[in-house]
């Protein structure tokens, strides 16, 4: 072996490796980033390892578990990358009716494990994605109303710290690390290990609900936003929805309300009335087992994307001028870009019963977050599609609140207070108290005081 490479255990790719090429990259593949070495871990001692190679070789570390963030933060130029996706064991306690995982696991493989054990599990939206990297941002899914964010069923996290030590952090033990990582965990305090959830009560079927309407118009985009707004302040909790108006080059102006229902489709058909009677609605429901339903939602998704977005929380009503100002927004996409879209993620329910300090995750009180983005094709396009953000990132900011770490946004001023409002003096405290040298950081991170 390299004499470089020594002290770094489990399976090494470095720009030598045939594999380099693709195993640098992420799903947003509009972020090329070229790290020194990717380390597959496989065991904690390899993690450990990696942590303290990297200190005494003065290379900066990146974290990366399902490598789905949307600005390539798990990833960087000239950095180690320890990389835990081969770390994917799993085991239920029945007696306890908790999931114990290691940090590796995706929500795809989540949800085949528990679900052959007949329980459901509030995770994300795309099979690929790292529950890691999921649940310590918050974790929103389309359970949440029911059973509340991703990091709101966690009951304790393992870490290796930037001595390379293992940590356990929960509600008795470093209770200021556990209250961190729900929320504000993805790569700032050390690397996860595993983690345990506690899982909601097994379940039978549920329904799952789509509802399409193509070649719509820009007023009628924004009529679907107010009836949105109206319906989301009663609904029943047990229903979670993400809706979406977009231009894209098949359907042109569209827009679609997807979701899960924990109920039969006679409810779920009262329930979602109002999109019904909006003009051209074409409704599909289909009542499964939850395996089916998180495998037909996750099916709508690529093996990997060139985009670029921004998210905002709404905590305020939107007045009809602001929706149609939003509605506007995506007439016409920038040049290259085969999509353009604002997507909508219920909150509210379950979400909103913990309290503000519950957790880091801050904006419990948000109605629904916004989600902007642009998607091409032909790499030429990037900086056009990225300035396109850009300019109408303004517009949505100026009536919304805060921005949602796991759809971060390069762009952002304040990032920090953006992320996690009122709880950023906190954080700051704890990082400084847990990785007081900011071994730990990447170009959105905590970081420590006085740097
Ligand atoms: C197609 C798609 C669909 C999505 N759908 C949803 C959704 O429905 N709901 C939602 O809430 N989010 C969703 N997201 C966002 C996603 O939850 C975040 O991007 C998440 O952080 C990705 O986790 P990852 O492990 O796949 O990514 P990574 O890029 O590997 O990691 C993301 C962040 O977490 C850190 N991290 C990862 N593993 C560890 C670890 N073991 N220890 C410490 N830090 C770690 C990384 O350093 C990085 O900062 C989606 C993203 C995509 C691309």
């Amino acid at each position: 072996m390299n004499e470089f490479l020594c002290g770094l255990t489990g399976d090494i790719v470095t720009p030598f490796n045939q594999l380099y090429n693709e195993e640098r990259q992420g799903y947003n593949r509009a972020v090329q980033k070229f790290p020194l070495i990717i380390v597959y871990c496989y065991s904690r001692q390899d993690v450990s390892n990696a942590v303290i190679w990297a200190r005494k070789n003065c290379v900066q570390i990146r974290i990366r578990s399902g490598g789905h963030n949307y600005e390539g933060y798990s990833n960087g130029n000239f950095t180690l990358v320890i990389d835990v996706s081969r770390m994917n064991s799993m085991y239920i306690d029945e007696f306890s009716n908790c999931l114990h995982v290691e940090s590796g696991v995706t929500n795809g493989q989540v949800y085949n494990f528990v679900s052959s054990k007949g329980y459901p599990f509030p995770g994300g939206t795309c099979p690929t994605v790292g529950v890691s990297g999921y649940a310590l941002g918050g974790g929103w899914g389309l359970s949440c109303r029911n059973f509340g964010l991703g990091c709101d069923s966690l009951k304790e996290i393992e870490l290796v710290n930037y001595e390379g030590k293992i940590i356990t952090a929960n509600c008795e033990i470093n209770q200021d690390l556990f209250w961190a990582c729900r929320g504000a965990g993805g790569g700032n305090f050390g690397v996860i290990l595993s983690m345990i959830f506690e899982l909601p009560p097994k379940i039978d079927k549920v329904t799952v609900i789509n509802i399409e309407y193509l070649n719509v118009d820009s007023e009628e985009q924004a009529k679907f936003m107010y009836t949105w707004q109206r319906w989301l302040k009663t609904a029943d909790k047990r229903i979670t929805l993400i809706s979406r108006v977009y231009n894209s080059a098949g359907d042109n102006l569209s827009m679609l309300v997807r979701g899960i229902y924990y109920g039969i489709p006679e409810e779920a058909l009262e329930i979602v009335d109002d999109f019904l009677r909006l003009n051209g609605a074409k409704c599909d429901m289909e009542y499964v087992t939850f395996l089916e339903a998180v495998t037909i939602i996750g099916s709508s998704y690529p093996q990997y994307e060139k985009f670029q977005s921004a998210s905002r929380f709404v905590l305020r009503d939107l007045t009809w001028d602001s929706l149609t100002k939003l509605a506007g927004l995506i007439v016409k996409r920038p040049p290259g870009s085969v999509f353009t879209g604002i997507s909508m993620y219920a909150m509210g329910g379950r979400v909103s019963e913990f309290e503000t300090d519950a957790a880091a995750f801050f904006y419990r009180d948000a109605q629904y977050i916004i989600w902007l983005e642009t998607t091409w094709e032909e790499q030429q396009y990037a900086e056009v599609n990225r300035d396109w953000i850009k300019n109408q990132f303004p517009h949505i900011e100026c009536m919304t609140d805060g921005s949602y770490v796991n759809f971060p946004y390069k762009c952002l001023d304040c990032y920090k207070e953006e992320y996690y409002g009122k709880h950023t003096d906190i954080l700051k405290k704890i990082k400084d108290k847990y990785d007081p040298l900011d071994v730990f950081s990447f170009p959105q991170g905590i970081g420590i005081s006085g740097i």
